[in-house]
């Protein structure tokens, strides 16, 4: 008698298509080390991977206010927010990041994942209409989704598709969705056309702003102080999200807005009411982080000086080449090879060279456009980057091969 086949059976096989497909993705084992460097599976290694983009994350002051804050207010919340995980630490914080993106109030979240998952459904339902961004991050996608309103997908950035979805739309409430910076391309929404275009059509405007905060505008408000959307200027319109543990060094994130709707979101998230709340000692540490940021202004104006010479360099590394630069004045350069295997060999020659820049496939990425993701950071020093550039002028692929052929 033989047992039917079970579908648990069938994992193996699966893991081998992926790597077939060369779409496995493996873990690395690191360490961190001074600099922008990581000892990664022992090997110490120059890292363009890191999301870590003022140099904060092992900054001595962040430490010390790491172990305070543990002294003070222990390392678990022990509860939901609800319950009694707000701790005097995270209520502080709230107020400090509402002051600092210059907006009525503030939320914070342990993940930016769980952020974006949870405060999608709470705004908009069945019979509602959601309108995404084709490049937006995977949890604005996810939290759409949970939503069940009717999903609308506009190309990148593509203004005129959004104001024709919106138009056709004759649901009540649209929520209009949009990375500020998009994380494999590093380019910049157009916020202030977005905003227009929701007062036109009553619609609400959520940016998520994971890669924006701590680096852009002024005193690295984000975005939207960015296009100067704060303040006296702040839009009741806009629902303002970041992440924590990017910039600004530690972990989590929060939602910021008109007072109403963080207090409905405070009522209806349930990946807030459910979950047990961030650590108190990271709020404590966060508030530090949040004072560098705005101290410390030379961290973008280094970071701003790293961008211009990346982008400087490639300029010779690119041509004759088939890869392409994408369009970004910001921290996240994506360096397009085109194939999985084509993305993983360069990958790969640079790590024999003592550099790590992840190769990022789809589905991350759209098919055909496997890329390197260069992250820069305010740890890296001018060097670093000139090093980054003549590796790669090394690894390019052979001119002739990729010269379009002459029409004769
Ligand atoms: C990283 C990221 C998130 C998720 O934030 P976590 O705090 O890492 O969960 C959300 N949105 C964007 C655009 C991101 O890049």
């Amino acid at each position: 008698m033989s047992t039917p086949p079970s579908w648990l059976d069938e994992f193996p096989q699966r893991i081998a298509e992926l790597d077939r497909g060369h779409l496995r993705r493996r873990r690395r084992v690191v360490l961190p080390e001074p600099g922008a460097r990581l000892q990664v599976d022992g090997q110490s290694l120059l890292a363009f991977c890191s999301n870590d983009y003022l140099g904060l994350a092992n900054h001595p002051t962040l430490i010390e206010a790491a172990c305070d804050g543990a002294r003070q207010f222990g390392v678990g919340s022990g509860a939901s927010p609800l319950v009694s995980g707000h701790s005097a630490a995270n209520e502080a914080l709230e107020h400090d990041l509402a002051a600092f993106v210059q907006l009525p109030r503030a939320l914070y979240f342990y993940a930016g994942y769980a952020t974006n998952i949870g405060i999608v459904p709470a705004l908009v339902g069945d019979g509602d209409a959601l309108f995404s961004d084709a490049l937006n991050h995977a949890c604005l996608i996810d939290g759409a989704r949970l939503s069940k309103a009717q999903i609308h997908r506009y190309p990148h950035g593509d203004l005129l598709a959004l104001e024709s979805a919106l138009a056709a739309s004759p649901a009540r409430r649209k929520l209009v969705m949009s990375d500020a910076v998009f994380s494999m391309d590093g380019d910049i929404a157009n916020i202030p056309a977005l905003l227009a275009l929701c007062e036109r059509f009553d619609a609400l405007l959520l940016v998520d702003d994971a890669h924006g905060f701590g680096v852009l505008g002024p005193q690295g408000r984000g975005s939207l102080a960015h296009f100067g959307l704060t303040g006296a200027q702040a839009s009741r319109r806009v629902l303002y999200m970041a992440t924590l543990g990017k910039a600004a060094g530690v972990a989590g994130a929060f939602v910021a807005g008109d007072e109403a709707l963080i207090e409905w979101l405070l009522q209806k998230t349930r990946s807030y009411i459910f979950a047990t709340a961030a650590p108190p000692l990271l709020a404590h540490t966060l508030r530090e982080s949040l004072r560098l940021i705005e101290a410390e202004q030379w961290r973008r104006d280094h970071l701003n000086q790293l961008i211009t010479r990346l982008r400087d360099g490639l300029q010779t590394v690119l041509r004759g080449t088939g890869w392409q630069l994408g369009d970004s004045r910001t921290a996240v350069q994506a360096l397009v090879i085109g194939g999985n295997e084509a993305a993983l060999a360069v990958m790969e020659g640079l790590r024999q060279r003592g550099i790590w820049v992840p190769a990022i496939r789809p589905p991350t990425v759209p098919a055909g456009t496997a890329r390197l993701r260069i992250a820069l950071s305010a740890a890296h020093t001018v060097a670093d980057v000139d090093k980054l550039v003549q590796a790669l002028y090394e690894l390019r692929p052979a001119a002739a091969n990729h010269q379009h052929p002459t029409i004769s």
